[in-house]
């Protein structure tokens, strides 16, 4: 199968995103940020430059709390949908990554708090939102295109809506990016709301400013039209955005899956501190995951891209060592020891918190992920007739 045909099976870019080169090895990744950054350079900082506002707190400050551990046992209710490179074999594969890397598309390796993205694509730029960051504005084609059509749907039902401000993706090869704890795998996003006066970027959103119809058909397009796989919001606009919905005939079991979970479905919205400037949503990719998985230990194998390390938080408690962490986790003592700054042997205190590498990369055994069933409002609910400006 050729490149055209399998860029055709993962359908036409909704926007015409800009794709990355083939992966390279790591002795290009200097040249390729520099790259990155002269091709960002013209009119990419613009929207923090203009406002000269807040953006995101500097690393000193501390992180943003947007990692959220979310499941990659097969999905309930999940399907396994055709991938394109079903039928392809290993072998050929490994032709292809070495031949035509392009070929095998956006490839999201490991977990959004531990993870590379290899043929990254680049969100484009348009009159309905700004780059913040352009540099940090590269993902699967997946996510960006699940982004551009959440957005356009917003944009169909309200004609001329404001731009909304996009945030950080992911760094064009994935990887940690300050002040992120996930945004490594080119899955998630960070996004303002839609405001009613004085939009700019990380503007803090409440009851006076907040632009319910638009946000709530940009959620509402999230959740029925993309693999959305969760949204950080802040509880205050979860609480504007359900009285909205409630006002304008909205199912309401429907919504309170999406805020509460329902069924044993885990909450699609959900509150973490610091999401009430802005957005984080996170998709599924089952594509770019699928991929990673047929393709990680051949891009190990010929140094295509480093190892992905994820670190876990772990409060020691009474009985634990190094040496049981390190069983625990998959990692050994000295790594453990080296990203704790720790000296002697085994000397951790119980109630500290001590920070896990482990990797991050999938493995071929693992199943491939699913992707849980779209959470469709019941047939009839059609809110459009009733939801006035
Ligand atoms: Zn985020």
């Amino acid at each position: 199968m050729g490149r055209a045909l399998l860029v055709l099976a993962l359908g036409a870019a909704a926007c015409a995103p800009v794709a990355s080169g083939p992966p390279r090895g790591a002795d290009t990744a200097a040249s390729q940020r520099a790259d990155a950054a002269a091709r960002a350079k013209p009119g990419a900082p613009a929207a923090v430059a203009e406002t000269g506002e807040e953006t995101y707190a500097s690393p000193d400050q501390g992180t943003i709390e947007d990692e959220v551990e979310t499941s990659t046992a097969p999905l309930r209710g999940g399907r396994r949908s055709q991938h394109p490179l079903d039928a392809v074999s290993n072998s050929e594969l490994e032709r292809r990554l070495v031949s035509d890397p392009a070929s095998l598309d956006s490839i999201s390796i490991g977990r959004p708090s531990g993870g590379r993205l290899v043929n990254a694509v680049q969100m484009p730029q348009s009159d309905r939102w700004e780059l913040v960051d352009a540099d940090h504005a590269w993902a699967t084609r997946e996510t960006v295109d699940y982004l551009c059509r959440a957005i356009g749907a917003v944009h169909e039902r309200f004609p001329g809506s404001p731009k909304l401000y996009v945030g950080h993706l992911s760094a064009r090869e994935g990887g940690p990016i300050a002040p992120h704890v996930s945004h490594q795998s080119g899955r998630d996003v960070d996004i303002s709301y839609f405001y009613t006066q004085g939009q700019r970027w990380y503007g803090r959103a409440t009851a006076k400013n907040l632009d319910r119809p638009r946000t709530w058909a940009f959620v509402r397009a999230l959740v029925t039209e993309t693999d959305v796989e969760m949204i950080l919001m802040d509880a205050s606009i979860q609480q504007l955005l359900r009285e909205h919905a409630a006002k304008n005939g909205e199912d309401r079991a429907w919504v309170d899956s999406l805020f509460r979970g329902r069924d044993g479905l885990p909450p699609i919205i959900r509150h973490v501190s610091g999401h009430a400037t802005h957005l984080h949503i996170r998709f599924h990719n089952p594509v770019a995951q699928e991929t990673a998985r047929r393709v990680y230990p051949l891009l190990l194998r010929h140094q295509r891209v480093a190892p992905p390390v994820q670190f876990v938080h772990h409060r020691a408690k009474d009985g634990d060592t190094l040496g049981k962490l390190a069983k625990r986790y998959g990692t050994s003592i000295e790594a453990i020891q080296r990203a704790n700054g720790l000296k002697k042997k085994n000397l951790i205190r119980a109630g500290r918190v001590y920070l896990v590498p482990r990797a991050g990369g999938p493995k071929a055994a693992d199943p491939p992920p699913g992707v849980p069933t779209r959470r469709l409002p019941p047939a009839p609910s059609s809110p459009t007739s009733r939801d006035g400006v």
